[in-house]
């Protein structure tokens, strides 16, 4: 510990020095600004001691100041105002506590200032105060003193009232500060610059740009701060027209060689997804500023240029939390959760520890990849690094495990949550469902409401969700006409898409399509899919060939709607029809999606495409593959070739079933023999029938239980069952 005076006593005590109170004063202030800046207590009592025994104050009341802001302890504070009553000085202490990291030790001073009534305050002692009430939004505070201030007589002090404004907008009571503000006889750059701050926290970006319209055509002109915030503004809501806009009036008032302001726009430009702008403004810096850096990569990322944004975070010699998280989030949310997670594991090894902002996206990105072990290894890593209290994280852990088909973590997370919202309810519900659990998803919804949880329209998509997957029609048809009835919640698409799926599965065809035809709004794509997919299973072409046609007129490009619809033929043995499908996404350009399946064994994700032989044990899959569609055959599993649309042969077309992705990914999880009892697999889109009956088979033979999550949902097969009773 370095300490800048020897313990434990002083030396100054006893030295003749000539000028006493200097040396006092310089220990003072180098106290106040080595790496240990505060003197601890006692020292500074003694210092107390020798400048009373000295009479060294009334030679120098700077000293006293010096004493009081090196301070660390209210309580010695308040005392020695009470020895030196002096307003001026107080204030003093309450500027510099209401711009310390601490403001809110403004407050206790002041309560303290109050309470033992130490000095009078005057009309500069608010503003402070106030000011510190809206850091740490102490609205009770904030509104107290603001009755006050009243009393005293304060209230027209125009940097009183924008204090107050401040405190109103900082609580999000931004109505109240407008109302204030509106009333305001002298406003300065500094009231606006606190009004638009306060509406562009509140996320109301339209009232923003409202005020600062208004701001233009007053006589205060808006400085860098108001600029900046204005642009946030356009930024956050894509506003694009308004960000140029404001873009050419910096030009035209000559702000624009301000550095903080040429960084604002390249944000505003790529919040906006405006690319090629905000670049050549990047390009225009003569060093290249992280903040920009980090705006490009955001931006980049949304637009779907993720080698992009990789490439601007390769650059940055120095990266910080913000920027790392930035490349996370942009993986996570393009469809490459898997370099998220190892960008996580790189951030981690270079020191920097992650915030609830690049946890969420972590998390996010491991429940897309379905990888249980990295989901636990990322439970640890929550736990241990304190951010197990926070609603958001156990929410979204909730929905990690459950896309990592691990139910029971799910619903450990979920019992072991200390605050409950409608979003850790819902995450249940989904999880719940989406493994067929529909019954204990409506238990999960009944306690919900008993708890007196105001379920909301996600939750009804899973409620609705959950009986479609479990085959609970009459459940689901009550809870339907319930939202409008209890609940005071129109239905919206997703909800009449889960109703077509229930009626569907429970082959209610017709009442689907009457459902479809009573429809408020324009039926979408889920609504006809729904159908669509229903009609595959009971084989009904009419209908089928309906819902195709209706999907295709809303997305002429829909991969989905073609093969589903050639499946319905085929199954029909419409043969020719199957062959007039695949002529039309020929000439339309259009192509499957294509497939690929996830299977993490020792907590490495090993990924397959179709007919991928890019894997190092390539050989012992394609071996192992062989030998279990022997096995299987010698039972009775015939591969079943009318889920392959490529235009081959017969033969050909049972060969290309047999290497599709899934089954790749499980003969690997075979090879790793007695590893763990369940095979886990995740493939991006919906299972094809064959692969479907392959895993049953393979339950069966090999008394494995293998859990596959396709694009919608799971399918865990024991013994040759599914869990979704073959209807996915
Ligand atoms: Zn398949
Ligand atoms: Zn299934």
């Amino acid at each position: 510990m370095s300490t800048i005076l020897p313990q434990p006593s002083l030396t100054l005590t006893h030295p003749p020095n000539p000028k006493p109170h200097l040396l006092l004063s310089t220990l003072l202030t180098s106290s106040s600004s080595t790496p240990t800046p505060t003197p601890t207590l006692s020292q500074l009592k003694q210092i107390h001691a020798q400048i009373l025994r000295t009479g060294l104050l009334q030679q120098s009341p700077s000293l006293l100041t010096k004493l009081l802001l090196c301070s660390s302890s209210l309580d010695y504070s308040l005392s020695l105002l009470r020895q030196f009553p002096n307003t001026q000085l107080c204030n003093k202490i309450l500027r510099h506590l209401s711009r310390s990291p601490h403001p809110e030790k403004t407050l206790l001073f002041y309560g303290g200032l109050r309470r033992k009534g130490v000095v009078l305050l005057d009309s500069f002692s608010f503003p402070p105060i106030l000011k510190a009430c809206a850091r740490v939004s102490a609205f009770g505070e904030g509104r107290e003193i603001h009755g006050l201030t009243v009393k005293m007589g304060f209230d027209s002090d125009p940097f009183l009232q924008t204090g107050l404004v401040g405190v109103y907008a900082g609580c999000g009571r931004v109505w109240d500060a407008r109302f204030l503000f509106d009333r305001m006889s002298v406003r300065d750059v500094v009231t606006w610059s606190v009004m638009l701050d306060g509406y562009s926290r509140a996320g109301l970006h339209d009232d923003t740009l409202l005020l600062f319209e208004e701001m233009k055509s007053s006589d205060v002109s808006p400085d860098v701060v108001v600029l900046a915030t204005v642009l946030s503004a356009c930024g956050r809501s894509g506003n694009l027209n308004s960000g140029k806009s404001i873009h050419r009036y910096i030009s035209d008032t000559n702000f624009v060689s301000d550095s903080h302001l040429h960084i604002s726009l390249i944000t505003m430009y790529a919040s906006c997804g405006s690319m090629d702008v905000a670049h050549h403004l990047f390009d225009k810096m003569p060093s290249k500023n992280i903040i920009a850096s980090t705006a490009l990569i955001s931006g980049y990322s949304k637009v779907g240029k993720i080698k992009i944004a990789r490439s601007i975070f390769d650059q940055i010699l120095e990266k910080d939390l913000v920027c790392w998280s930035a490349m996370i989030a942009g993986y996570a949310e393009s469809d490459s959760p898997n370099e998220a997670i190892k960008l996580f594991k790189e951030m981690q090894n270079s020191g920097i520890r992650p915030d609830q902002v690049t946890m969420l996206s972590v998390i996010s990105a491991c429940g897309h990849l379905g990888a249980l072990d990295q989901a636990k290894w990322i439970h640890i890593f929550v736990d241990k690094n304190g951010f197990g209290d926070i609603l958001s994280i156990n929410n979204a852990m909730i929905d990690m495990y459950s896309k990592c088909g691990s139910l029971d973590n799910a619903r450990l997370v979920f019992d072991e949550m200390t605050k409950r919202n409608v979003i850790s309810w819902t995450s249940m519900i989904i999880g719940l469902a989406m493994y067929g659990e529909g019954r204990l998803a409506l238990r999960v919804f009944d306690q919900m409401k008993r708890e007196r949880i105001e379920p909301n329209e996600v939750t009804f998509v899973g409620v609705l969700y959950a009986c479609s997957h479990a085959g609970l029609v009459d459940e689901g048809r009550w809870i339907f006409a319930s939202m409008i009835k209890e609940h005071q919640i129109a239905p919206m698409h997703e909800h009449y898409g889960c109703m077509v799926d229930l009626l569907g599965r429970a082959n209610c065809l017709e009442e689907a399509a009457e459902l479809i035809e009573r429809m408020p709004f324009e039926p979408n794509i889920v609504v006809w899919g729904s159908l669509l997919g229903a009609c595959r299973v009971h084989g009904n072409v009419g209908l089928g060939e309906l819902a195709a046609k209706r999907l295709l007129k809303i997305d002429p490009d829909h991969d989905g709607a073609y093969v589903l619809l050639s499946n319905i033929y085929a199954k029909a043995n419409r043969w020719g029809d199957v062959g007039e499908v695949r002529r039309l996404m020929k000439e339309r350009g259009i192509t499957k999606e294509r497939g690929c399946s996830w299977i993490e064994l020792d907590g490495e994700i090993h990924e397959f495409f179709m007919g991928d032989e890019s894997h190092p044990k390539a050989d012992e899959i394609y071996e192992k593959l062989n030998e279990v569609v022997d096995e299987l055959k010698v039972v009775g599993y015939a591969p079943n070739s009318g889920s392959v649309l490529v235009d081959l042969e017969e033969e050909e077309k049972r060969e290309a079933v047999l290497l599709h992705s899934e089954k790749l990914a499980l003969a690997l999880g075979l090879l790793n023999g007695g590893k763990g009892p369940c095979i886990r697999i995740v493939k991006n889109l919906r299972v094809c029938e064959d692969c479907h009956s392959f895993m049953k088979w393979v339950s069966k033979v090999f008394e494995r239980e293998i859990v596959v999550r396709d694009r919608t949902r799971f399918h865990h097969y024991r013994n040759g069952l599914c869990s979704c009773k073959d209807f996915w």
